[in-house]
């Protein structure tokens, strides 16, 4: 017999044990009831993932629970927020128990390691999507976002750009890799790093921030309309690792650091009295951090190769193009 839905929800959403003192009320009622500490701000951000547009249909269940998750806490770290808690709205062709299992494993796995509580969702039949809305906390008042550059800031990017754009690549036969290289920027096209740590020490340093879901381009050009500023980037001091590195070994093909999305990792600008004090913050977490360029004056957004010529940018993915 095929589960029911409340079968559904109980066994594999319903009975996970993770409470977190700030919600008062989750999984069972017609709504969950959250309490904020005073003195917070609650930060709300909501991720839809389609088969066959957000992750490839052939994607494990374990690696789309984990991937839903890590997306909607990306916006979360974006933000400078702490995670809290989560809702997941799931809709499947079936109630497959393994899938079920391997899903709610890696999801949860996840949301254990940043102590986030899944307070409600809902479950409905129909062509497989994943939407989590995630909840954060701030102190008031100290959230990032995407205005405020100002020109001189300088411009970072955490982590390395372009290797879950080479696994898509990879997934639509226009690229070969070996083995190794395979599995290496698979797994950031699957299971991309919430960059939360690095969101949360950039409160109060970092002018504005955004994740990186469209590809850099299209995403840092939302932080110069946004802050009414333009910048000029190096190409040269892109983070790439040494995957891409290989594959892209001629005098520098940048267009898949620049313009590919899924990297999920943070660009933010600071001023640039602060950049020691980053870089130390930085470093101490961890975080590969690097400085790719400056705002300036003049709007748009300008990429130069090592002898400063222009390089040409697409833009980013747009659902509507
Ligand atoms: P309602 O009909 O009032 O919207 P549902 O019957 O859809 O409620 O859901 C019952 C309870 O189970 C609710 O508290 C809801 O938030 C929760 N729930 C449903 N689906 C999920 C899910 N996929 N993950 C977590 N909680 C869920
Ligand atoms: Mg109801």
């Amino acid at each position: 017999m095929p589960l029911s839905e409340f079968e559904v929800i109980n066994r594999f959403f319903a009975s996970h044990g993770l409470k977190r003192p700030e919600v008062t009320l989750g999984i069972g009622d017609d709504a969950a009831l959250i309490t904020p500490p005073s003195g917070q701000q609650l930060v709300v951000s909501t991720d839809t993932l389609i088969a066959g547009v957000h992750f490839p249909h052939e994607t494990s269940a374990g690696d789309i629970g984990y991937k839903s998750l890590a997306v909607s806490l990306s916006d979360l770290a974006a933000m400078g927020a702490e995670p809290l808690a989560v809702t997941l709205a799931l809709t499947l062709p079936e109630a497959d128990e393994s899938w079920l299992a391997e899903f709610t494993e890696q999801f949860f796995l996840l949301a254990d390691s940043f102590n986030v509580q899944l307070i409600g969702g809902d479950t409905t039949r129909g062509a497989l999507s994943i939407t989590v809305q995630a909840l954060g906390l701030l102190p008031c008042d100290q959230g990032l976002t995407r205005a405020g550059a100002q020109v001189g800031d300088l411009v970072y990017v955490t982590g390395e750009l372009g290797d879950a754009g080479l696994a898509l690549l990879v997934l639509q036969g226009e690229l070969r890799l070996p083995v190794k290289d395979k599995a290496q920027v698979l797994k950031r096209l699957n299971r991309p790093t919430a960059r939360i740590g690095a969101g949360i020490a950039l409160r109060n340093i970092a002018s504005a921030a955004i994740d990186i879901s469209d590809g850099l381009v299209a995403d840092l050009s939302h932080i110069l309309k946004a802050s009414d500023v333009g910048a000029t980037l190096q190409a040269g001091k892109l983070p790439v690792s040494d995957v891409y590195r290989r594959t892209f070994d001629v005098a520098g093909d940048w267009s898949v650091a620049l313009s590919a999305g899924d990297d999920f990792e943070l660009c933010f600008t600071v001023p640039e009295k602060r950049q020691g004090e980053i870089e130390r913050i930085m470093s101490g977490l961890e975080v590969r951090c690097s400085w790719i360029g400056m705002i300036e004056q003049r709007q748009g957004l300008r990429v130069l190769d090592d002898i400063g010529r222009e390089i040409h940018t697409g833009s980013g993915y747009d659902h509507f193009r």
